[in-house]
C-alpha cells in the first residue's frame, strides 16, 4: 500500500491505474480508522478495482470552538488497518497542499438540505464539507465514492452536489456500524470517560425506542421526538442538541410518519458531539 502526500503523486498514480482500464473508488476519511470505516473499505474493495482512502482532517469543516486541533491522529495505525482491508493507496495531504495561500473558492449545497440538523448546529460545517469532497473528486476522479450512512445528512448533501454539478461519480452509501451494546463507531468516541462511554448508549436505545412505537403504529412526529428528547434526557451526562425527524430523502418538515422518515439526534457527553440516526419505515 502506498502513502501519498502530494496532489501531482495521486494524479500520477490515477492517471496509471486509468491508463490499465482499471475502476477507482475513493473512501474520504478523517482518520482514526474504527470498524465503521473499515466497512466502507471493504466495500470499495468489492467494487472497485483500485481504492484509495482520502485521510485528512479538514479544517474548513470545524468551527472555531470545535475539536479541530484535538481530533485524533494515529496514522501509522491506520496505514495497517487499511493495508488489511485491501485499500491501495492511502492519501494524506498536507493543509498546504489543499488550501494554498490565495485559496478563496467553496462549494455550498442549499438550504433545503443543510438549513437544519447538524448544518444548523454547526454553521459552514456542509460548505466545507462539500469543498473538500469536491477538490477530492477533482483530484482522486473515482468511479464511485463510498460514504457512511451515519452521516445520513452529509450523504444527502453530497448527492445533491454531485447531481446539480454533474460530477460523473456514484455515490454509494454504507450501513451505520455500531459497537456491541448499539454506540455507533466514531473516532470521537475516543473523547468519552468510562462514565460517558455507558452513557452514549442512550443515543441508539432512543432510537430503538422510536423505533418500537412506528411497529406499534405510532405515527405522529413530534410525539415520537417528545419520547426520544425524554429518553436521552434521562441520562444526566447527555447535553442535548438536536431530535428532529424529517421525510426521507427529501430531508422535508412532516407531522405525520407515511413512508420513510429520518430520526437524527445528537448530543454531547462531555467533549464528545455524537450524532446518530435511524430510517423509520410507516
Ligand atoms: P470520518 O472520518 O468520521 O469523517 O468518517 C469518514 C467516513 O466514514 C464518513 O463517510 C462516515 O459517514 C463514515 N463513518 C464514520 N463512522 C461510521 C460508522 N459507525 N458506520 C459507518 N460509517 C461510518
Amino acid at each position: 500500500m502506498l502513502i501519498i502526500k502530494t496532489i501531482a503523486e495521486m494524479r500520477q498514480f490515477v492517471s496509471e491505474a486509468r491508463k490499465n482500464n482499471r475502476s477507482v473508488g475513493l473512501v474520504p476519511t478523517m482518520g482514526y480508522f474504527h470498524r465503521g470505516h473499515l466497512a466502507l473499505m471493504e466495500k470499495a474493495v468489492q467494487q472497485c478495482d483500485v481504492v484509495v482512502t482520502s485521510l485528512y482532517v479538514n479544517p474548513l469543516q470545524f468551527g472555531p470552538a470545535e475539536d479541530f486541533a484535538a481530533y485524533p491522529k494515529d496514522l501509522e495505525r491506520d496505514a495497517k488497518l487499511a493495508e488489511s482491508v485491501g485499500v491501495d493507496v492511502i492519501f494524506a495531504p498536507t493543509d498546504r497542499e489543499m488550501y494554498p495561500a490565495g485559496f478563496d473558492t467553496t462549494v455550498s449545497v442549499g438550504d433545503t438540505i443543510t438549513g437544519k440538523l447538524c448544518g444548523l448546529s454547526r454553521p459552514g460545517h456542509f460548505t466545507g464539507v462539500a469543498t473538500v469532497v469536491t477538490k477530492l473528486f477533482n483530484i482522486v476522479q473515482p468511479d464511485k465514492a463510498f460514504f457512511g450512512q451515519k452521516d445520513a445528512q452529509q450523504v444527502l448533501v453530497i448527492k445533491r452536489m454531485v447531481q446539480d454539478l454533474n460530477m460523473n461519480v456514484e455515490i454509494v452509501p454504507v450501513p451505520i456500524v455500531r459497537e456491541k451494546d448499539g454506540l455507533a463507531m466514531s473516532s470521537r468516541n475516543v473523547y468519552l470517560t468510562p462514565e460517558q462511554r455507558q452513557a452514549a448508549t442512550v443515543l441508539y436505545k432512543s432510537l430503538q425506542l422510536a423505533q418500537e412505537q412506528v411497529k406499534k403504529g405510532q405515527r405522529d412526529g413530534a410525539e415520537i421526538c417528545r419520547l426520544v428528547k425524554e429518553k436521552i434526557n434521562s441520562e444526566p451526562l447527555a447535553e442535548l442538541d438536536y431530535v428532529e425527524i424529517y421525510s426521507y430523502p427529501e430531508l422535508k418538515s412532516i407531522d405525520k410518519i407515511n413512508g420513510a422518515a429520518l430520526l437524527a439526534v445528537a448530543a454531547k457527553f462531555g467533549l464528545a458531539r455524537l450524532i446518530d440516526n435511524i430510517i423509520l419505515e410507516a
